[in-house]
């Protein structure tokens, strides 16, 4: 084993995959058969994995063991049933990215992502973009919603740069993704916090209102200031795996003080007629929206 050197990988590249080694220098790596056979996840090599490889010359080499990852993002396959797909691991933050308009504010998408934020061990918080357009009613409510329940909200404009630098300082020294519906304006905020990196943003396609699918590949991008950023792909559906219905309010701490002055145990909350839950929302204890993101997500999982 003494022969391989440990990196991390910062992109993927097609079949190959970019490994940044501990002296600086990147090189293009292929992966061999063991650690594909090793895999149970039908990615055998995720963005954010420590690694071990050997190097075949100076620009190319063989990533020969994936080591233990300490946190995964990702979502079930197409296609193979059981089977995760990992978008990226060992990252520590997870940040939300909505925007107020073009697209609206969506926020059963920011209930799904804090779920699986939660679920792969990654603090998550929350990014809303485009705030030159117009501060909005449903933008307040989301605001004092999701701080009340302990999640930093950031309000932010990439176009205009409002709001950007306590975003920069929340990501020093951290491994974050973002995550959000295509069109957000996930890749302009990147484009604000690393001067340079010039990634193509997209046009609005008209008749949809959201952002055409642009992104194909993930990458690690370094922060000047320490710590790295990743861009996932527009994640249409936000799929949460290895979460049971009745497990789904375990995620939420608004419901908590109500939890035990349930009937059931486990319970859904969904289909109990005395549900304490259900009886706070109707006091104004609980947000609406919550519940009824909560709703759909547990009939879609
Ligand atoms: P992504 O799909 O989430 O990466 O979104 P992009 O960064 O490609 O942005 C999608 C569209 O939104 C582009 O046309 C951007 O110019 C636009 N956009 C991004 N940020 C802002 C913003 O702060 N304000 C406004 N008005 N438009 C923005």
């Amino acid at each position: 084993m003494n022969e391989f050197e440990q990196g991390i990988v910062v992109a993927t590249r097609g079949r190959l995959f970019e490994v940044r080694a501990a002296d600086g220098s990147h090189l293009k790596c292929e992966v061999r058969g063991s650690v594909k056979a090793e895999a149970d996840a039908t990615t055998p090599v995720a963005v954010g994995d420590d690694v071990l490889f050997s190097r075949s010359h100076s620009e190319a080499g063989a990533i020969e063991k994936v080591l233990e990852r300490r946190t995964t993002f990702g979502r079930p396959s197409k296609g193979i049933e059981g089977k995760l797909q990992i978008i990226a691991a060992n990252l520590d933050q997870l940040a939300i990215v909505s925007s107020i308009k073009s697209p609206t504010l969506k926020t059963g998408i920011i209930d799904r992502i804090i779920i699986a934020a939660h679920v792969g061990h990654m603090e998550p918080f929350i990014v809303i973009n485009k705030v030159d357009l117009g501060r909005t009613d449903a933008l307040a409510t989301a605001e004092s919603a999701y701080r009340s329940l302990g999640y930093e909200v950031f309000t932010v404009s990439a176009g205009t740069g409002e709001g950007i630098e306590p975003l920069r300082k929340s990501l020093i020294d951290h491994r974050t993704l973002f995550a959000g519906h295509s069109g957000v304006g996930k890749s302009s905020i990147l484009n604000c916090l690393i001067p340079g990196l010039n990634l193509k943003t997209k046009e609005i396609s008209s008749y949809s209102n959201r952002g055409k699918h642009a992104t194909t590949s993930i990458e690690l991008f370094e922060l000047p200031s320490g710590g790295y950023l990743v861009d996932s792909p527009g994640l249409k559906v936000m799929g949460l795996w290895d979460v049971k219905r009745e497990e789904l309010a375990h995620y939420y701490p608004d419901f908590e003080p109500f939890e035990n002055q349930c009937r059931f145990n486990p319970f859904s909350h969904i289909h109990d007629p005395d549900c304490a839950v259900k009886k706070s929302l109707e006091d104004g204890e609980i947000h609406r929206f919550r519940w009824e993101n909560y709703v759909s997500i547990a009939e879609s999982i």
